[in-house]
């Protein structure tokens, strides 16, 4: 009964999305995002392609922004970004779609995220999955990709395990540990500080040693087809700072996971078949989970623990801030693709474009 309630509230939404792009002039579409994350490229990637383009801007971020006229179109200064349902009217009579990035949902909050009345580039629903630590490696998991072992609150081990909490926090407050009573101890802390509001909101998490490489994708509805536009490394404090000291130093110092950079790498060649086979069985399961599935970009977190073996630890349902490195020139495999400096805000605008071309049905197969 709930299920079917869900999925009727969903095909409702739809339809009212639906509708707003039936009042939309397809050939004067703007795109609109936050002022956060990876706004820039969206926005360039946007310019790029000949779109007008719109930035939701918190006061305090202005004085940044502000600069660059080049690459917007119009300003919509807000107080705070949990008030954008408050500029919906007005972004719909812009023609927008809206694109969302890792500091959306954190910003907008999950459920406001959800429900927007705004033509949203990308299927919303896979941010939902995203968003709790349990549905993301369970999607994960059910697409038959290698995931560490997990580790409930009252098991016992003495292996080296990671904490992490629910959504995408950067990192923070993660903590390493190979004891399962300090584990407990410091998750009944962040119980007491008011840090998490239940057990359930940490994952205890097998931590696998490796490379960590992010790799970073586009599952196109138009072209039908998965694209492997790239790859980073994150660089993480003070986990990355701790190697540059000599051991008798670092021993004695806790990492810690707060990601502030990121690298760019490519991968053996030999592992890209492995790669694409884990982005295209992930696109198959959500496509059965959550139609229409997924749409555009993507990340599979991941350790390469030798050159057989890849452990994702992790996803995230829409760009990724490690695609910042290609702006302007692509990255070597997005070249491959399509033999021009192709990086993630512009093939994003680039579907966009393309649906647009082919009217209002098309755009349909890349919104929700
Ligand atoms: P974001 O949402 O910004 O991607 P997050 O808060 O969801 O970040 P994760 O990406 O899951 O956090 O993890 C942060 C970092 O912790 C990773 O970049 C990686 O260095 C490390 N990490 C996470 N899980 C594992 C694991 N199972 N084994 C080894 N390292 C891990």
């Amino acid at each position: 009964m709930l299920i079917l309630k869900v999925f009727d509230y969903k095909r409702k939404l739809m339809y009212n999305i639906i509708e707003i792009l039936r009042t939309y002039s397809l050939k004067d579409i703007s795109i609109a995002t936050l002022s956060s994350h990876s706004a820039l490229q969206i926005l360039k990637g946007a310019k790029d392609e000949g779109l007008r383009t719109i930035l939701i801007c918190d006061e305090k971020r202005f004085s940044f922004y502000s600069q660059f006229t080049n690459l917007v179109d119009k300003f919509i200064i807000i107080k705070s970004f949990n008030e954008i349902e408050n500029v919906v009217p007005r972004l719909i009579k812009e023609n927008t779609i809206f694109v969302p990035h890792g500091s959306a949902v954190e910003y907008i909050g999950l459920d406001t995220f959800l429900n927007l009345k705004l033509p949203i580039f990308g299927n919303r629903y896979l941010i939902k999955w995203e968003s709790n630590q349990r549905l993301k490696m369970k999607l994960l998991r059910e697409s038959g990709i290698p995931i560490p072992r997990e580790y409930s609150f009252n098991e016992n081990f003495n292996s080296l395990v990671i904490v992490k909490l629910s959504g995408a926090k950067g990192g923070k407050f993660f903590f390493i540990s190979s004891s399962s009573t300090e584990v407990r101890e410091k998750i009944q802390e962040y119980l007491s500080k008011g840090i998490i509001k239940d057990v359930n909101d940490v994952i205890i998490q097998e931590y696998v040693i490796g490379v960590p490489m992010y790799f970073h994708y586009f599952y196109s509805p138009i072209l039908n087809r998965l694209e492997i536009l790239g790859i980073d490394i994150r660089y993480e404090t003070n986990v990355d700072g701790l190697r540059r000291l000599p051991i008798e130093y670092a021993k004695n110092i806790k990492p810690s996971f707060i990601v502030v950079g990121n690298i760019p790498v490519v991968i053996r060649e030999k592992m890209l078949t492995k790669v694409y086979e884990y982005g295209v069985n992930f696109v198959n399961k959500f496509k059965e989970i959550e139609p229409p599935g997924v749409i555009g970009p993507f990340s599979l977190e991941s350790i390469v623990v030798n050159d057989e073996t890849i452990v994702v630890f992790e996803f995230s349902g829409r760009i990724v801030a490690g695609t910042n490195i290609y702006v302007g020139m692509g990255s070597p495999y997005s070249w491959f693709y399509w033999n021009e400096p192709m990086y993630m805000g512009k093939r994003i605008a680039r579907e966009i474009k393309l649906a647009t071309e082919h009217g209002l049905d098309m755009l349909c197969k890349v919104i929700t």
